[in-house]
């Protein structure tokens, strides 16, 4: 290995469930790696491959939804801290569902800005580039940035695709204001009008913007092709001009994939029709195609890089992360095929979920020379924990942020050279109201101590407790089993999210705040 620092690839996934791949995440109880009737159902041989290559994490998490995520990963911050605990859309708009008894949060509603970032002011257009000005009347989160960090390190920062990290028109709305060197197709929103190349991705709010001065409109491409030709295309030039070619590069890869529509507007060609042999006596639906296609399409994506790393002798020199922001769509009917709520099993539920189908995320690390071939990891970790393990990556160990960093480094969980999981605690605050509705779905705060999860519903002061070794469906209950394990986790959990000065929903009624989750019995 030269003294060179790493590349490092990030591919983020959209809304890809844990099950949405034929490699396996799930062990039995002898932890044997074990194909579940979802993993024989999608293709994603390249996954396959990466995983024989590199680290398998099965107990990676997110956050229950994309921006809370991202803003995680970009800031190595936890929600309860950087506050974006919703999705964001419009300038000083909310995207709080309405609630008949709750008053939402005062949470980050604007998103991710970068340092500095006044209330009001110009910025750039994401894209066109041209001056526009910005009024934010409501609150907004800052961070000095993962990229940003790694910039001023010496990296060139890509980023490509889905960001979604500041409202419209807002200075975060731009990646190239986040940190980034380079931005593709990178923009306030949060997913695709259209992933049709000949209806040149939708219109309105969610066109894709970036990437209509190619053939891709004409030539039918489809969304993720484009993503991937374009960040590709953007890697060559760097590997070939002198003035980038000797610095290691950072490829932020977050695709639209897989997230909604899925009618129509999301038929790949390519891919979709190809799903239709009822071996396990599946009906394909449209959607089902296509989300299948979706999977496909990404995988290949996935590939096409490998392949590219490969063809120019930057494997060896390369870390490449693959993740997922949150867990499968399966709250939605119009989408999905089936049960509702079953479309991430064995796990219960799914996106926008304290349960494990709306946070646990299919997770693997390929570093070669570091992660040894064909392993699995069940230790768990966190997005946050990717801006001080990514940092590390880059040999970047002493550093100062205006933040602080709730994320910790999983390095040794990489190399072997310790358990940074052991004793530990993970944290969820998502004090805000979705829309959908289905188990574990609400304003809730959860905490995850060894085997032991404790979710509390702000709205009802309910609580559950689950030991999710032995029950990862988080179908049996045990609150009132252990009535002291749930009162010693709802102070943990009660003493952390007041000391992050975290945010809660207000009774509409009264307009006084819920109470803590240590503060109900
Ligand atoms: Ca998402």
């Amino acid at each position: 290995v030269s003294g060179k620092k790493p590349n490092i690839i990030v591919f983020l996934v959209d809304d890809m469930g844990w099950q949405d791949t034929s490699h396996p995440f799930w062990s039995d109880s002898q932890g044997t790696p074990k194909k579940t009737f979802l993993n024989r159902r999608y293709r994603t041989p390249n996954m396959e491959k990466l995983a024989s290559q590199g680290m398998t994490f099965t107990d990676a998490y997110a956050h229950p939804l994309c921006t809370p995520s991202r803003v995680s990963l970009m800031s190595g911050m936890n929600p309860a801290r950087h506050r974006v605990t919703c999705w964001v859309r419009e300038q000083n708009g909310t995207t709080d569902a309405n609630s008949r008894s709750l008053l939402p949060p005062d949470w980050a509603l604007n998103g991710l800005q970068p340092i500095g970032t006044p209330a009001r002011g110009t910025t750039k257009r994401p894209i066109s580039g041209e001056d526009m000005r910005y009024h934010m009347t409501r609150p907004f989160a800052t961070a000095v940035t993962l990229p940003e960090m790694l910039k001023k390190c010496g990296y060139v920062t890509v980023h490509c695709g889905k960001a979604h990290f500041g409202t419209q028109g807002t200075p975060g709305s731009n990646p190239l204001n986040m940190g980034f060197d380079y931005n593709i197709a990178g923009t306030e929103i949060g997913h695709p009008a259209d992933y049709r190349g000949s209806r040149h991705y939708g219109k309105g709010f969610n066109h894709v913007r970036g990437l209509d001065e190619n053939n891709y409109y004409q030539d039918d491409v489809f969304l993720t092709e484009a993503l991937t030709r374009e960040a590709i295309k953007r890697l060559e030039a760097i590997r070939t001009n002198p003035r980038e070619a000797g610095k290691p590069f950072y490829l932020y890869m977050a695709h639209y994939a897989l997230h909604s529509p899925l009618d129509e507007r999301a038929y790949d060609k390519r891919f979709a029709d190809a799903y239709k042999n009822p071996e396990d006596g599946h009906k394909w639906s449209r959607t089902e195609k296509h989300y299948s296609g979706l999977i496909e399409g990404m995988d290949k994506s996935l590939g096409d890089i490998m392949k590219y790393l490969r063809e120019h002798h930057l494997e060896k020199n390369t870390v490449l992360v693959f993740m997922s922001d949150n867990g499968g769509l399966s709250a939605e009917p119009a989408w999905r095929d089936g049960e509702l709520h079953t479309q991430n099993a064995p796990l219960n539920s799914g996106k926008g979920s304290a349960y494990e189908g709306g946070i646990r995320e299919p997770m693997i690390v390929k570093w070669p020379g570091v992660t040894a071939a064909g392993t699995i990891c069940e230790k768990p970790l966190i997005i946050e924990d990717f801006y001080p393990t990514i940092l590390e990556m880059a040999g970047i160990k002493q550093y100062k942020t205006v933040q602080k960093i709730d994320g910790v480094s999983f390095m040794p969980l990489l190399n072997h050279t310790g358990d940074p999981s052991e004793g530990r605690e993970f944290y969820w605050n998502f004090p805000n109201l979705w829309g959908n509705t289905g188990p574990g779905i609400g304003a809730t705060a959860t905490i995850r101590k060894g085997d032991w999860k404790l979710i509390y519903y702000y709205e009802s002061g309910r609580k559950e407790l689950f030991n999710i070794r032995e029950d990862i469906g988080e179908t049996r209950n045990c609150e009132e089993q252990y009535p002291k394990l749930v009162k010693k986790l709802s102070k943990r959990l009660g003493n952390y999210l007041r000391k992050v000065k975290a945010q809660r929903p207000a009774y509409k009624a009264t307009a006084s705040p819920v109470p803590w989750p240590d503060e109900v019995r």
